[in-house]
């Protein structure tokens, strides 16, 4: 569905805009795609058992899966990044930051596939972020922040787009539907680091925020951060 001008998302069980296994709403992320002149970045690729699908969505709005040139990832869950190894195998260029990279290149349990009872294919990432770096992709600056905590990995990326902040926050921030957070059930979860991320997160300007499940926020993004950050000083201080 179309989100903003050029933005839409393309998976997403949660919404039943993809759908791996009948009654499964956690097996795909949302994954979104940006249309830009020189072609497509898509952020997250679901959990790849929906490729078809996320590819039909792209169509259905008038683009094609072959324009493809990036795939940013926010994490290496196998919702998120399970698909991944099928995009590489098309020769589109992945970035992620530096734990994420080690992860689904290693393809080992920090990609959860116990969880979904699926085995990760490993895949490589082209170019690794730092926290604060920038890059410039297909003419969009895009900003890297590393907010570990729901996984090592986990990095949020933000732009300007028709003069507002937009930041895609994977499972930093959980769904309302769902709970403040993200899952807790990762190998790599951690409390502490989850806590200094949310702190710095609830610093940032955010005019929408595309999360990894459930709804967009057109409003209140940096109302529903600092909402979490109470929750996690409540529920995680020592
Ligand atoms: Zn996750």
């Amino acid at each position: 569905m179309q989100l903003l001008h050029n933005i839409f998302q393309v998976s997403g069980d949660l919404v039943g805009l993809t759908v791996d296994e009948p009654g499964a709403i956690w097996n795909d992320c949302n994954s979104y795609v940006i249309r830009l002149e020189e072609g497509l970045l898509l952020f997250d690729t679901g959990c790849g058992d929906t490729l078809d699908q996320l590819f039909a969505n792209i169509r259905y709005w008038g683009m094609d899966p072959a324009d493809i040139r990036y795939v940013f990832l926010t994490h290496a869950h196998y919702d998120h990044a399970g698909g991944g190894h099928l995009l590489k195998d098309l020769r589109i260029q992945f970035v992620s930051g530096n734990e994420t990279a080690d992860a689904v290149g290693k393809g080992d349990k920090r990609c959860c596939g116990y969880l979904y009872h699926k085995v990760f294919t490993p895949f490589d990432v082209d170019t690794v972020l730092n926290d604060g770096q920038k890059i410039v992709v297909l003419g969009l600056e895009i900003e890297a922040r590393l907010m570990p905590g729901h996984s090592m990995g986990c990095t949020i990326y933000s732009f300007v787009w028709e003069g507002k902040k937009v930041v895609i926050s994977g499972d930093v921030i959980g769904t309302k539907l769902s709970g403040d957070f993200g899952w807790s059930g990762s190998i790599d979860f951690c409390r502490t680091k989850y806590l200094d991320s949310l702190t710095q997160m609830a610093d940032l300007e955010i005019d929408y925020m595309l999360p990894g499940h459930g709804m967009v926020y057109f409003s209140g993004a940096k109302r529903r951060v600092e909402e979490v950050l109470n929750t996690a000083l409540m529920e995680w201080r020592q």
